[in-house]
């Protein structure tokens, strides 16, 4: 995954690393603690046994926790950003706000909102949640406005 922008991905090779390292060590422990298990007829020894793959589980789910933990953060990370480049409610006040764009007789003419495919409302041109996708002219009064874009 080297060479990949990091924030396309939710995890790292370092993390994919640890959670299959963790994994197969968990694994790995579960089945010795299994063979070693059977091979003996003493509830005393079974139950050392037993603690070795209790362990075993231990190792290999907190691999998986630590997994989903890096998983959420990236995406929380990726949702800040996001956030980021929506215009903030709290400089409503110090900034004279943009116009709502209406129907108007106006001689001049407003960006058209797009559209991507799939979507069901439009966007201006210039919103971060349909950057790099092919969009289309929406037409005028079709649908509710983007929340993130919109005046
Ligand atoms: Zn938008």
């Amino acid at each position: 995954m080297s060479g990949v922008d990091a924030r396309a991905v939710p995890w790292r090779d370092r993390d994919v690393v640890t959670v299959c390292g963790t994994s197969l060590a968990g694994l790995a422990l579960i089945v010795t603690a299994w063979f070693g298990a059977s091979a003996t007829v003493s509830t005393a020894r079974q139950a050392a046994w037993l603690n070795l793959g209790a362990a075993g589980f231990a190792v290999g789910a907190g691999g998986l926790c630590l997994w989903l933990l890096r998983a959420r953060r990236a995406l929380g990370e990726r949702r800040v950003a996001l956030i980021a480049l929506a215009p903030a409610d709290d400089d409503e006040d110090t900034r004279p706000r943009p116009t709502r764009r209406t129907r108007s007789t106006d001689d001049t003419l407003a960006l058209p909102l797009v559209r991507a495919e799939g979507m069901d409302r439009p966007h201006q041109p210039d919103c971060p949640l349909v950057a790099g996708k092919e969009v289309t002219p929406a037409p005028v009064g079709a649908g509710e406005p983007c929340g993130v874009c919109a005046p």
